[in-house]
This record gives structure tokens, sequence and C-alpha cells, in this order.
């Protein structure tokens, strides 16, 4: 990669950083992706789904396929805590997934693929899209038509769980889905001292609590991946007072699609059925916020090998053990068309890039930038048949 175009890569991430916006009020990040976009040469549509913008380009070597190419854009609701030069300056918000890396990244890709557009048939969508963090931004830029005519979807994420500059990636699940639950459990109140007159909602949901553990360990085979987990429990006021309600927040996930339906259902079957074992009622509700990111094997095969002339096939990691349980909403699109989504790693242990994906001292080694671009483009070229 030429310096300048490392340089401009650099500096839009570190200005990105600068100037976090949350989900839906990426105004100022949208608006530097649609001047970058028109310069290049690309067709631009602004506002889809509030602040999306995706830019189309035809290229200049007859037909072939609609490739989408998607990179988000939000920041999150964090209080930065790095010592950077470049860190933000807006209270109480960040960049603390990396996702001001993937629209610089996305910007660097649309301007290579604009540049050497004679190269290639076919026609690129580029995505830039809102509210990945919570509030299914993919979503509703698909309901806005984003996916009209496409037939082929990339993405990736700068990814802390491997060193930087590793390429993962995997054919079938790649990332899980997610879906949130909240439970209440209505009992009967009254003296801690004269049980016998209540139903205890927090003994109630504490059995609830015990016999969800069962749904994962003897519900789903063993050969597959999901997580039932309550993170939150309140109940009671005073160590004299029986509660009269309890309520339970928790997540889901898992790897299969149809399991994203079947675990809620168990929840809800083994939650109702204590509860009128135990003389209380229960109300349940739940929300699906993500499915599964599957990737299609040839796209994965696409990316493996795009990745392998890149960066050198020792230097990819290609099979289940780089899939992760965290959620992405990239698996909207690959719900809907084949493509993949893949991992660059960004750890780098010397430079103090270690801190988890959503922590406050999150940050990336810039030099994973580059090569993201580099993969990315190839990838592209290849599903365009121009690789
Ligand atoms: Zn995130
Ligand atoms: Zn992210």
């Amino acid at each position: 990669m030429a310096t300048a175009e490392t340089e401009l890569l650099i500096r839009t991430r570190r200005d990105l950083h600068r100037h976090p916006e949350l989900a839906f009020q990426e105004h100022r990040t949208a608006g530097i992706v649609a001047d970058r976009l028109r310069a290049a040469g690309y067709e631009v549509r602004t506002g889809i789904a509030e602040t999306g913008v995706v830019g189309t380009l035809r290229g200049g070597a007859g037909e072939g396929p609609t490739l989408l190419l998607r990179a988000d854009m939000d920041a999150l609701p964090i209080l930065e805590e790095t010592q950077h030069d470049f860190g933000s300056t807006v209270a109480g918000k960040m960049h603390a997934c990396g996702h001001d890396a993937h629209t610089a990244i996305g910007l660097a890709v649309a301007e290579r693929l604009a540049a050497g557009r004679d190269r290639w048939g076919g026609t690129v969508k580029y995505v830039f899209q809102p509210a990945e963090e919570g509030g299914q931004g993919a979503l509703r830029m698909i309901e806005q038509g984003v996916l009209e005519g496409v037939d082929l979807a990339l993405g990736l994420h700068v990814w802390m769980g491997l060193p930087s500059g590793i390429v993962g990636v995997t054919p079938g699940p790649f990332m899980a889905s997610a879906g949130e639950f909240e439970l209440t459990v209505r009992g009967k109140g009254g003296h801690a001292a004269m049980p016998e007159q209540t139903v205890d909602a927090l003994l109630v949901a504490s059995h609830v609590v015990v016999a969800l553990q069962s749904i994962v360990s003897r519900g789903v085979s063993p050969l597959e991946s999901a997580v039932v987990t309550v993170g939150a429990f309140h109940a009671g006021t005073a160590q004299n007072v029986i509660a009269e309600t309890a309520r339970l927040l928790g997540t889901v996930r898992a790897f299969d699609v149809a399991a994203c339906e079947d675990l809620p259902r168990r929840i809800q079957r083994i939650a109702a059925g204590i509860c009128e074992a135990m003389g209380a009622t229960s109300e349940f509700r739940y929300t699906q916020d993500t499915v599964p990111t599957i990737n299609d094997p040839r796209m994965a095969d696409l990316v493996r090998a795009a990745a392998s002339e890149i960066v050198g096939a020792e230097r990819v990691r290609f099979g289940p053990e780089v899939r992760t349980m965290a959620a992405e909403d990239f698996g909207e699109f690959l719900v809907r068309v084949p493509g993949c989504y893949f991992f660059v790693g960004a750890m780098d242990e010397p430079k103090g890039a270690v801190h988890p994906h959503h922590s406050p001292r999150f940050d990336i080694c810039e030099e994973c930038m580059p090569v993201a671009v580099e993969v990315l483009e190839r990838a592209a070229l290849r599903a365009l048949g121009a690789g």
C-alpha cells in the first residue's frame, strides 16, 4: 500500500475516533462518507435508515454480479480511558468496537475499486450502515431496499481475538445470534416470618434460574453451541419482607437459525411450569436482536484464497476455532444473500492493543488496517470475477 494511502487511512480512522457518534446519529460520519464516495465517482444515496449511506458504482468490464460491501459507522456509549492524542472529544461516547476503522477501511476499498473500475464487471454497492450496536441498522437498511439486485455480500470486523494482521474466516456459522429476554415472576408478598401466607417470588425465580441451566446442557446437542445467560436478577426490598415480584434479564446466543426460535420457547415453558407448580405467575418477553452470521462456503473459500495471496496462507486461520458467540448484524445480509464475513486480527501486546471490544481502553493495532483494505479489495475483485 502506498504511503500516502496508508496515511489517509490512519488519518481518517483517527478523525472518526475523535468524533464518535451513536446509533442513528452518525451525521458527521455519514457526511464524510458521502463526500468521499461522490468524489470517487459513486452514485450516492444518503439518509437510508436515518444516517445510512449507499454508494453504487458500475465496473467498466461489462456484465457481472452485484456485490454488496458493508462497513458500520456507530460508536458506543462508553467514556474513553485511552491516553491517545486522538481520543474521543465527546464525553461518554467512544469508538470502542473498531467501527471507526471499518469506515476508514471501507472508504479506502471503495476508492481503490473506483480507481480500478476498468478491471472489473458488474456493480459494487458500498453500504455504510448505522446502528450495528443495537438498533438493527442492517435490518432497517434492508427494509429500505439496499439488498435489491444484490447477488453477493462481503464484510469484515477488526478483531481483538486474533493477533494483528492474521485473517480469520470459516464456512458456515461464524458469529452467533443474539436475543434478549425479560421474565417477571409474580408471587404474593408478605411478612418474612409468615411465609405460609405468601408466594415467595424470589425463591420461585431462583428455581427458574437453576432450571434454565438445563436448556443448553440437556436440550442442545453437545455438537452445537448455544448460550442462555441470566445477567440480572432483581427481587426484594428488605430482610424481613417476602418479595412479591422478581425480574430476570438474560441473553440467548446460538449459531443455528432453528435454535434461535427454539431456545426462547424452552425458557418460557420452563419458567411457566415452575411458576405454576409453585403458585406464582409469569410474564415472558423476548426480542430477537440479530440472526446468526452464517458464511456461504464458496464465499468463505474465496476470502481464504484472497487473504492467502495478501498475507500468506500461514497467516490465515480457517476453521471453526475462529468462531465467536458474539453477535453481529451483518448476519441479516447473509440470511438473504450468499456472502462472507471475516475477521482481521487487531491485537498487539507490545503496542498495548489488548483490551477487548467494548472496553473503555479498547484500541486496535492500526497496522491491521492496510491489511484489511488489501484483503477486502482482493476478495471483492474475486467476487466480481476479476481476481
Ligand atoms: Zn461491538
Ligand atoms: Zn462491532
